[in-house]
């Protein structure tokens, strides 16, 4: 057959021009048919159409097109369907309604729990599972991969140490993991966005074990083998959210008053040019996924209370990126938490145990660990 000497034409809609070499970034990064057009103008002109073809042949789309989001990040559904619990595993009371009980009182009294010697080996166990989980899902990270995959990942991890994701239908949170990416503060819920070269992540795994739960997090590079490594910003908000969390660590002891470590941590954010997040707090973790007392993390806070041997608690300081006061936002599926200006934002969390003469890291990283320890500003391992 001879060779065609006809070229295709432009994708535009009514448009005859010959196709240029100009193709539409989106179809190529979804993997679709590549549309041609025989320029910008005419591809501007036709996007509104256009990208209707994107949603129709991936299914993929943002639920909430008008909202006014404050950064570049999008939600990209549709959401999986949820995630199945096999029958053996026990699960948290939140299981099959979607609302956590509390007992009656527990905010009035204001009783920080102490545990036992049995209640304090039962978090050593959940909160070592909860780190083996979060660390099996941090070595998959890489650019390409949807926050839902690490979803699965941690899903089937926790399912394996016959475990029960805690935040799955905790107030009907959808999944069994939390994912915030870049401008997402907390919260994030896992959906089909793929991870690109130089975004930050964070994942927050929570176990329930044998009546307990354990709850870590930490912030993420994602990074191509080829990357030529963060930006200069990224690298300043996770390092400043990891001291944070290693400068508070280390006040910890019996006797330390809860409202010192807001202190220590803002002091240290503002030093670095950074907020302190400061509508979600650390929290106590046991029985309960989240009780009193709550940790605050920042300056001039209303905490209660000292540390005592045998209490267990988290610290998880939200830093954000330049001086906007923290402030967030909470797109409209109710979860989504971002910074009120987009800025980048990073968070890490312990769980912890007060002992007789300081602390025990309940959710501490081993030498091998993805994310590396937690590193004071002069270098020295605080644990
Ligand atoms: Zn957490
Ligand atoms: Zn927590």
């Amino acid at each position: 057959m001879a060779k065609s000497s006809m070229k295709p034409t432009c994708s535009g809609a009514e448009c005859d021009n010959e196709a240029g070499t100009l193709q539409c970034p989106t179809c190529l990064k979804l993997g679709l048919e590549v549309s041609y057009f025989c320029s910008q103008e005419c591809f501007k002109n036709n996007w509104a159409d256009h990208k209707l073809l994107h949603k129709k042949n991936t299914g993929i789309y943002n639920p909430f097109p008008s909202y006014p989001f404050t950064g570049s990040l999008r939600p990209v559904y549709p959401l999986t369907p949820r995630r199945k619990v096999p029958d053996h595993i026990a699960k948290p009371d939140w299981y099959r309604d979607g609302i956590p009980k509390y007992p009656p009182n527990m905010r009035r009294l204001n009783k920080h729990e102490v545990l036992d010697q049995a209640g304090q080996q039962a978090m050593r166990t959940v909160c070592r599972l909860t780190r083996e989980v979060l660390d099996i899902a941090a070595a998959a990270i890489r650019p390409g991969i949807t926050t839902d995959y690490l979803d699965e990942i941690v899903h089937n991890a926790c399912i394996e140490r016959n475990a029960y994701p805690s935040p799955l239908n905790y107030n009907h949170f959808p999944k069994s993991l939390c994912t915030s990416p870049n401008e997402v503060i907390c919260h994030g819920i896992p959906d089909q966005r793929v991870l690109l070269d130089g975004d930050i992540l964070n994942l927050d795994v929570s176990l329930y074990f044998n009546g307990y739960h354990g709850d870590v997090n930490e912030t993420y590079h994602v990074l191509s083998p080829t990357s030529r490594g963060p930006s200069p910003s990224a690298s300043l908000v996770v390092d400043t959210a990891r001291e944070c969390l290693s400068l508070a660590i280390a006040q910890v002891k019996p006797g330390t008053p809860l409202g010192e470590f807001g202190a220590i941590i803002e002091k240290h954010a503002k030093s670095k040019g950074c907020s302190v997040v400061k509508s979600y707090c650390g929290h106590g973790i046991h029985k309960l996924f989240h009780c009193p007392p709550d940790i605050l993390h920042y300056e001039r806070n209303k905490s209660v209370g000292v540390c005592k041997p045998g209490m267990t608690f988290t610290i998880e300081p939200m830093i954000t990126l330049g001086l906007n006061g923290g402030r967030d936002r909470t797109w409209p599926d109710g979860w989504t938490a971002v910074s009120v200006d987009g800025a980048l934002t990073a968070q890490f969390e312990h769980t912890l145990l007060v002992t007789e003469d300081g602390v025990e890291v309940l959710t501490a990283q081993p030498p091998d660990s993805p994310g590396g320890p937690l590193v004071l500003e002069d270098g020295a391992s605080d644990f």
